[in-house]
């Protein structure tokens, strides 16, 4: 497998683990884009939101039960943050394994670019 956050989530390739469980990693993102980016990865090999099924439903929810839980660890929550997810080239998606950026500490603007 050939896929960079699978090697992440394996543990081939190393990165900066904030948080994991038998589901998903959450690593810091090497290029940060706000003073707190990071990638929410679930450790099953999707592409992007094209590529859920049902099955994945409970993923998902506990995916941003996990973010929400990190943001009011770091103290977060209340100035708030942001979650999203690029799908396919118009949005940006450089990493063909869904992941969700969780940006904050800084003013972010609406809309992005
Ligand atoms: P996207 O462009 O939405 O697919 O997001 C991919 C993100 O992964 C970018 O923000 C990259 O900076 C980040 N990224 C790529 N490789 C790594 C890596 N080895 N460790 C941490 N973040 C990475
Ligand atoms: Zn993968």
């Amino acid at each position: 497998m050939s896929c960079i956050f699978c090697k992440i989530a394996s543990g081939e390739i190393p990165a900066k683990t904030v948080y994991q469980d038998d589901r998903l990693v959450v690593i810091e993102d090497i290029n940060p884009a706000a003073p707190l980016h990071l990638l929410l990865i679930p450790r099953k090999h999707l592409i992007n939101v094209l590529d859920l099924q049902e099955v994945d439903d409970q993923l998902i929810g506990h995916l941003f039960r996990v973010a929400a839980g990190i943001a009011r660890e770091r103290g977060i929550a209340e100035d708030g943050f942001r979650i999203v997810t690029n799908t396919n080239s118009a949005a940006g998606q450089s990493v063909f394994h869904i992941h969700f950026h969780m940006l904050a500490g800084r003013d972010l603007q609406w809309p992005p670019g």
